[in-house]
Order: structure tokens, then C-alpha cells, then sequence
């Protein structure tokens, strides 16, 4: 049996607050998404001592509501973005090398069409300069394929513009997993962290940020945690966090809404990912992930409610007129949408440029009272934003020594997977083990994918927790392991965050909702009203990921 030494327990909130407030560390990090994640565990394998709060849930933001790619950005060429294309390019092969069973391979198919946003002369050569700028090599450099080819690895495209494909090599991630497994180590590295824990002042010695006043969001209780530096990495918060220091002046964010549509994959049953056109000269993803298909992204740009960002009919219509016309035989309609989720980009505002138009650059702030702000950015990016910020950080303290970034090379899950084959040969053994738990084989792929080896903790759990069906005894011990291991505090956070059931396995969630709110409530000693919020927050999640709102409701909710 695998070692259960818990380091990141829910159980243990109240000690971890108690730590937090128990000394002053070398850098506080607000916010909990992909990008404070990154520099909590920067900061902590270079010997700072870190805390990090959360408002809400780890990767609740920005990070749960990508398009889960681990990619260049190819259309960043377009915009000559160069510099941002070979970063996020390299750091693929980094992030997939870090968690093989996390940053999986994914092939890519850019169907090239009559009168599309790319021709065949400037797609191979872009394709061509991506692979160079990323460092691709051997078997996964890009192929370009003619018509036929293309029809036959992909023969739902529309037969009548197609004329050829480029055929290249991107990564698929699960971003909210990936910021969770970011935290994870970073605590086992000594950071401190903790979730549902809101910055709403700071506090100054001096002139200088040396702090903030916090809020527990679950006892209401109220304070402080004490730093030599602290950084905001608040993402689409940002801007009110340097409003709060005063500070926000210049460069400002423009928030531009990002959705996405799921439908089963029988509905939309693709071979590969494709990149395609949309009639109005955007580019759209259309991704197969087990059991479902997912696409996106719209691009508008947003001013209403950060807390609760909701889908409207528009969105979904967007998005469903754009399949059906890069895949005409389709005909998806709203009846075949099973999920939706919609995120917000923390963009850097231009004049007079569009939401798509603007640069996908992180940016950093620095105010005079020494508080740095990080927004912006890629998913993919992470962990070189995390290096400039701590970086800066050492460099901004006279009485440290320089250490350089040591993330190159850290794996960011326990007893890692080597490589690909070795994340096939886990899901080999997987598919006979949940075979013998009388589980279908989706779920090997499932728990490997999801949580590499730890999956194996997770099975051994599941026959020690009693259910009605095996679906259910897999949750039970799949809720088991998250509060153990993951800080779990809420039914949300385990739907929504850990698993991606939410979005990828809808249906799983009523059947197992009230047995697995059970546990909840006696794992963390909830009382009957704690256990009633609960069940509504989940049930108003499940609302608005299979609802359609028109625009008038949405000017309401904000
Ligand atoms: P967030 O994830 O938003 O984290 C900020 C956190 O700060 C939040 O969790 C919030 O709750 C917390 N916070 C705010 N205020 C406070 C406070 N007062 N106290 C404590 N905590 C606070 N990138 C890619 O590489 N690949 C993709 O495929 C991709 N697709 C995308 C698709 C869409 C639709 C969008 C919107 C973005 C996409 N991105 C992609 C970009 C990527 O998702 C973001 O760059 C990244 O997730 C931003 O992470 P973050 O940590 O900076 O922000």
C-alpha cells in the first residue's frame, strides 16, 4: 500500500490557518489559479518560506475554464507574437514531461478550406516555424495532407471546401488538476496554503505592502498574514486588487468571455481535435475527451458579475452554428448540449483593438508600495511566469541570495509516471483492475488521466466504503481521497475541480449527489444548514452548466 501521509488534508483547515498566521514568510501569493499555484511552488523549492490564499477554490478562476490545451498559441504567429509562441511552445514538452499522465499528446487536424483563415502555402510554413520555435522533433513534426488524407482521418468535415489539412502536434490537459497537483507539491515543498480564505485589505509598514487582512470564507472569521512580499496573481481580479493598493493606474485589464459547449461524443464523433474556421474569421477548437466532445471558444468581451459567469443562448448558438458548418452533417442543436462551462481572459486592454485582437502576454505591476500584480498569460506559461515573478521577488530583497528556478526538472505528482508509454502501460493495468471492481473500462482511462498513480490509493480505498452500485462506491472513495489528500471543502470543489465530473461525466453526479454529501458533512463535521447550502450551490452548478440564459437575465445577475 502506498503512503497515506496526508499533506494537504481538509481536515487539517484549522492548523493551516493557524500556520498562516503564525509567522511572517518571505512572500504571500493571493490567488489560488494556475499562475499562484505556479509561484507558490517556484518560491518554495528556491527555500522562501510561502503562503498562498485562495478565495474560493483552488483554480476556481480562469483556471477550471480553458480550453484545457497545453499548446503555442499557433494563431499567436499570425499577430508575430514569436516570443510568446517559442515560450509556450517549449513549455510544452516541459509540462508534458512533468506530468506525463496529465499533459497527454494530443494530434491536431487544421482543416484548410475555400476562402478559410489559412492557405495551404502560409499554413506549412507557419506550422513549420511552430514546430522550430517549439523544439518538435521527429515523428510529431507537422504533415501536411491533401484532400483525401485528410477525409480519411477525419470524415465528418465538410467534403465540399475542403481542400487539404495540416496535421500537428499539440497537448491536452486538465487544467483545474493541474493547478491542484501545482498546490499539492508546492505544499509538500512547505508552502502553506489554504482555500476559501479572501485578501480584502492590505497591510502597509512603512508605505510598503507588508501583509493582508483576510476573511475565512467558511467561518467568516477575520486575519492577518504577514510578508516581507506579497504578490497578487488574481487573474481576472487583478485590477481590484490594485484598486484596494491605490495603485491602479496605467495598463488596465479588459476581461473577454471564453465559453465552451459539450455534447457526448456520439453526437459529435471525432477522430482527432480539430482547429477549424468560423464563418466570421475566428478559429474555434473542437476537442474528443472520453465520453464527450467539447467546443470553443467565443471571444466577447465582459463587464458583468467575476463570480458567476453564465452561458447565454447567444453563446451556445455561436458556438452550435459554427459545428454545424465546419461539419455538415451534424446538425447539433441546444437539445444535444450536455455541459458548458465559460471562463474569463485577463487581457491587457489595447485601443481600438477586438477581444481576439489583443496580445495573450502576461504582464506584471509593480506599485509604489511594492505590491507586484500578475495577469494575463497562458495556462501553458505557468511556470516561466512563476520564475520572473520569484525572480523578481529574491531580487527585490537585499538580505537574499540569488537561487535560481528549480522546476525544470520537479515532477508535479507523487510516485510520477516516466513518459507516455509508461502512462499506457498504468492504463493496461488499470483496465484489469477496474474490470475486477466491475467498473467500465472508461473509468481506467479516467482515474489515470486524472489522478496518475494515485489512482492506485483510490482503488484500494473503494472496497472498504460500502454503495448501492459501483459507480458510487468508486465516488465515495474518489471524495475519500480528495479530502485526504486535495482540500476539498465543498461538494463543488470535488464535482466541479478534482474530477471535471461536471463537465465530462454530468450524468454521474445526481445518482451519487446525497450519499457523497453524506460523507461530506462527516468528514468536515457540517451541520444540517451547511448541508442544505451545499446541496443548492451544487444544484444551482448543475443549473447554469446546462442552461441557457437570455441576455436580459444576464444584466440582472450582475
Ligand atoms: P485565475 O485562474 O483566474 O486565478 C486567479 C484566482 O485568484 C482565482 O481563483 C480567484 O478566486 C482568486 N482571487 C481573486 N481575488 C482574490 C482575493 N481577494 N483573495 C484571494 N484570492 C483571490 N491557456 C492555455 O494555455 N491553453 C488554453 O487552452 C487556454 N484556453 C483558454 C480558454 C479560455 C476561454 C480562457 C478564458 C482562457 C484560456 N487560457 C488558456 C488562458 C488560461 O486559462 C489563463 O491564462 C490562466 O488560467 C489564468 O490563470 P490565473 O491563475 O492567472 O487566473
Amino acid at each position: 500500500m502506498k503512503s497515506t501521509r496526508t499533506i494537504f488534508s481538509a481536515i487539517q483547515r484549522k492548523e493551516i490557518l493557524t500556520q498562516l498566521q503564525a509567522k511572517q514568510f518571505d512572500l504571500l501569493v493571493i490567488g489560488g489559479g494556475v499562475t499562484g499555484c505556479g509561484i507558490a511552488l517556484d518560491a518554495a523549492t528556491r527555500g522562501l518560506s510561502v503562503a498562498l490564499i485562495e478565495k474560493q477554490d483552488f483554480a476556481s478562476g480562469t483556471s477550471s475554464k480553458s480550453t484545457k490545451l497545453i499548446h503555442g498559441g499557433l494563431r499567436y504567429l499570425k499577430q508575430f507574437e514569436i516570443g510568446l509562441v517559442r515560450e509556450t511552445g517549449t513549455e510544452r514538452a516541459v509540462a508534458h514531461r512533468l506530468a506525463p499522465h496529465l499533459v497527454l499528446p494530443e494530434k491536431m487536424l487544421l482543416p484548410l478550406i475555400e476562402h478559410g483563415t489559412y492557405g495551404k502555402l502560409a499554413t506549412s510554413f507557419g506550422l513549420k516555424v511552430y514546430d522550430i520555435l517549439a523544439n518538435v522533433k521527429g515523428k510529431d513534426q507537422r504533415r501536411m495532407l491533401n484532400k483525401k488524407d485528410t477525409l480519411a482521418l477525419e470524415p465528418l468535415l465538410n467534403e465540399k471546401v475542403l481542400k487539404g489539412s495540416g496535421f500537428y502536434a499539440e497537448y491536452r490537459t486538465d487544467d483545474a488538476r493541474l493547478t491542484i497537483e501545482l498546490i499539492k507539491t508546492a505544499a509538500r515543498k512547505g508552502a502553506i496554503a489554504a482555500n476559501y480564505c479572501k485578501a480584502e485589505n492590505f497591510i502597509y509598514e512603512e508605505g510598503k505592502v507588508k501583509g493582508v487582512q483576510c476573511k475565512d470564507e467558511i467561518s467568516g472569521e477575520q486575519f492577518e498574514i504577514k510578508a516581507q512580499q506579497v504578490v497578487s496573481a488574481c487573474g481576472p481580479w487583478v485590477d481590484k486588487l490594485r484598486k484596494i493598493n491605490n495603485s491602479l493606474e496605467g495598463k488596465r485589464l479588459q476581461l473577454t468571455k471564453g465559453v465552451h459547449i459539450v455534447v457526448p461524443h456520439e453526437k459529435l464523433p471525432l477522430n482527432y481535435s480539430i482547429y477549424f474556421d468560423v464563418p466570421d474569421g475566428r478559429m474555434m477548437f473542437a476537442i474528443p475527451r472520453g465520453k464527450v466532445t467539447y467546443i470553443g471558444t467565443s471571444d466577447t468581451t465582459y463587464s458583468d458579475n467575476l463570480n458567476r459567469i453564465i452561458v447565454t443562448k447567444e453563446d451556445a448558438n455561436y458556438l452550435i452554428s459554427a459545428v454545424n458548418n465546419a461539419f455538415p452533417s451534424i446538425h447539433l442543436t441546444m437539445e444535444d448540449l450536455i455541459s458548458n462551462w465559460a471562463g474569463l481572459r485577463p487581457l491587457i486592454h489595447e485601443d481600438g483593438k477586438s477581444p481576439s485582437e489583443l496580445s495573450r502576454k502576461d504582464e506584471i505591476f509593480e506599485s509604489d508600495s511594492n505590491l507586484i500584480s500578475i495577469a494575463g498569460g497562458k495556462l501553458t506559461g505557468y511556470r516561466k511566469m512563476a520564475q520572473r515573478i520569484v525572480d523578481l521577488v529574491i531580487q527585490k530583497r537585499d538580505d537574499l541570495a540569488f537561487v535560481s528556478c528549480k522546476t525544470r526538472d520537479l515532477p508535479i505528482t507523487p510516485q510520477p509516471l516516466a513518459d507516455s508509454n509508461a502512462v499506457e502501460n498504468y492504463i493496461k493495468k488499470l483496465k484489469a483492475q477496474v474490470a475486477e471492481h466491475d467498473l467500465a473500462p472508461y473509468y481506467a482511462w479516467y482515474l489515470a488521466t486524472t489522478y496518475g498513480t494515485q489512482a492506485d490509493m483510490i482503488l484500494e480505498k473503494m472496497p472498504t466504503l460500502e454503495a448501492n452500485s459501483k459507480e458510487i462506491q468508486l465516488l465515495r472513495a474518489e471524495l475519500w481521497f480528495s479530502v485526504q489528500h486535495e482540500m476539498v471543502q465543498s461538494i463543488t470543489d470535488f464535482f466541479v475541480r478534482r474530477t471535471g465530473r461536471l463537465y465530462f461525466n454530468i450524468e454521474s453526479i445526481a445518482p451519487a449527489l446525497e450519499v457523497l454529501l453524506a460523507d461530506l458533512q462527516e468528514y468536515l463535521a457540517w451541520d444540517n444548514q451547511r448541508l442544505t447550502q451545499e446541496r443548492e450551490r451544487m444544484q444551482e452548478l448543475i443549473h447554469d452548466a446546462t442552461y441557457y440564459y437570455a441576455e436580459e437575465m444576464v444584466a440582472k445577475s450582475a
